[in-house]
C-alpha cells in the first residue's frame, strides 16, 4: 500500500495548486506501473486546476485512488510500530479513526518563496500578499512590472509547472525584446521636473519615489529626475515644499484651471 499524503504549509498559507496536481500524477504513475497498487490521498483542500481536472482528479477517481479529506483540526498522525510506518487519520463521512500500514508514505511539499523583500525594495517592485512578486496586471500585463524595463516569469511569479514557466519566460523575454530592439525610447508625457534654481535640496523628493527616478546632485544642491525611470505618479510634486519639482501636463496653473473651470 502507498500513499501519498497532500499538505500545505501554515506559514505561508498560499495553496499552490502544485503540489495537489504532482501527488495525484504520481499515484497515477504508480497504479500505470502496478494497477493492483492501493493509493490513498490524505488531503486538507486539494486543487487540480484547468484541464488537470479531468486529465487528473476525474482519472484519478476512475482508477480507483481513494482521496480522503481531513479537517485542520485532526491532521493524519504518522508514528513507527515494530518497525512499520503507522498513519492515522479519520474518516470525516463515517466519523471513524483509520490506520494503515503503506509501504511508502510521500508528503507533498507546497512551494513557498524565499525572502523577496530586500530585492522587491532596491527594484522598487511590489509582492503580493504571499511574497511572490507581483505584475502590473494580471490580463493586460502578466509579465511586466510596473517600473518600466522589469520583468518576471516562472516561480518568481508564482507556484508553476515547467511548462507554464516556460510560455512566461519567452513572453517575458519578448517584451524585454520590444524594448532592446528599439534606438531610441519614448517616456511618458506627464514626467516630472526640477526647476533647479528653485530647489532647496531638502531630498523629500528623492525620498518619496516610489521608482527611484530622483538622484540628488549633493554639488549642485539639486534634485534630478531620470525621465527614463519616472512614472508620473506625481508623488515628488505633491511634497515638493517650493514647488519646484512639477509634472509635465500637471503643472499647478493647469490644476487650479481645470478646478476653476470645474466650479464655473
Ligand atoms: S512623478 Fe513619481 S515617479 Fe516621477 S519622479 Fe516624481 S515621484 Fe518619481
Ligand atoms: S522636494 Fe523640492 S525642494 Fe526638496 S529636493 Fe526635491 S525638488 Fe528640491
Amino acid at each position: 500500500m502507498v500513499q501519498c499524503v497532500g499538505s500545505r504549509n501554515d506559514d505561508h498559507p498560499y495553496c499552490s495548486r502544485i503540489c495537489c496536481s504532482q501527488a495525484i500524477k504520481n499515484a497515477l504513475q504508480l497504479k500505470e506501473i502496478n494497477p493492483d497498487t492501493t493509493v490513498y490521498v490524505l488531503y486538507r483542500d486539494i486543487r487540480t486546476y484547468g484541464f488537470r481536472e479531468d486529465i487528473l482528479y476525474q482519472k484519478a477517481r476512475k482508477k480507483g485512488i481513494i482521496f480522503m479529506w481531513y479537517p485542520d483540526e485532526k491532521e493524519p498522525a504518522v508514528s513507527v510500530e515494530h518497525g512499520k510506518l503507522l498513519v492515522k487519520t479519520t474518516d470525516h463521512i463515517l466519523g471513524r479513526e483509520f490506520l494503515f500500514h503503506p509501504d511508502a508514505l510521500v508528503l507533498s511539499t507546497g512551494i513557498v518563496p524565499q525572502d523577496n523583500r530586500v530585492l522587491s525594495q532596491q527594484l522598487k517592485v511590489p509582492l503580493t500578499q504571499d511574497s511572490f512578486y507581483a505584475e502590473a496586471h494580471v490580463k493586460l500585463r502578466p509579465v511586466d512590472f510596473s517600473a518600466d524595463g522589469i520583468f518576471l516569469c516562472g516561480l518568481a511569479h508564482s507556484p508553476r509547472f515547467l511548462e507554464e514557466s516556460i510560455v512566461q519566460a519567452q513572453a517575458a523575454s519578448a517584451r524585454a525584446a520590444t524594448i532592446l530592439s528599439k534606438k531610441d525610447i519614448e517616456t511618458k508625457g506627464n514626467v516630472a521636473y526640477v526647476r533647479s534654481r528653485n530647489c532647496g535640496g531638502c531630498q523629500l523628493c528623492v525620498t518619496v519615489c516610489p521608482y527611484d527616478a530622483i538622484t540628488f546632485d549633493a554639488e549642485k544642491n539639486v534634485a534630478v529626475v531620470n525621465e527614463i525611470l519616472c512614472q508620473g505618479c506625481g508623488a515628488c510634486s505633491a511634497i515638493c515644499p517650493s514647488g519646484t519639482s512639477q509634472q509635465h501636463t500637471f503643472t499647478k496653473r493647469q490644476i487650479v484651471s481645470m478646478v476653476d473651470t470645474c466650479l464655473e
